[in-house]
C-alpha cells in the first residue's frame, strides 16, 4: 500500500469498481504538484488493475510496471504545471516508487540512470515539493 493514496477495486456481477482513497493528513500540507502526483500513481494503479483483471495485492508487480509509466506522469504533470521543470517532474514520479513493493533496488538503481537522477535528488525533490510553504517548491494547495 501506497502512503499517500490507495487504490482498491473488485468485479462484481461484470462491473468494475475501483476507489481510490487519498490521505488527507499525510497531504495537507502539500504542494498541488505533490498531490497530483499521488493521484496519478493512484490512477494508473486502478487502471493497470482494470485492463488485467487484476484486484488482490497488486503493489508488487504494478510498481514494476509503473517502471515504464514515468514518461506519462511527467508529461502529465507538465501539462498541468507549465513551469514545473522536466526533472523535478521526474524525480515526483520516480518517488512513488522509491522503497514501493516490487521494486528491487537493482530496478530503482536503473530508472535513476535512465533519467540522470541521484537518490539524494528524489528524496530532496519529493521532500521540497511536500513542504509547499516556506523552503518548498510548488504551487501551494490554499
Ligand atoms: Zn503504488
Amino acid at each position: 500500500m501506497d502512503e499517500d493514496g490507495h487504490t482498491q477495486g473488485y468485479v462484481s456481477d461484470g462491473i468494475v469498481y475501483l476507489q481510490i482513497t487519498l490521505d488527507e493528513y499525510n497531504l495537507r500540507a502539500t504542494s498541488q504538484e505533490y498531490t497530483m502526483e499521488t493521484i496519478l500513481h493512484e490512477v494508473i494503479h486502478a487502471y493497470l488493475s482494470a485492463v488485467t483483471n487484476t484486484y488482490s495485492d497488486p503493489d508488487n508487480w504494478q510498481h514494476q510496471a509503473m517502471v515504464g509509466w514515468v514518461d506519462c506522469e511527467r508529461e502529465a504533470l507538465q501539462e498541468i504545471f507549465p513551469s514545473l521543470p522536466a526533472a523535478d517532474a521526474n524525480a515526483l514520479a520516480i518517488s512513488g516508487l522509491k522503497n514501493a513493493a516490487g521494486i528491487n533496488t537493482s530496478m530503482f538503481n536503473d530508472l535513476l540512470t535512465t533519467y540522470g537522477l541521484t537518490d539524494q535528488q528524489i528524496v530532496n525533490t519529493e521532500q521540497s515539493y511536500q513542504l509547499p510553504h516556506g523552503s518548498g517548491k510548488g504551487t501551494p494547495c490554499d
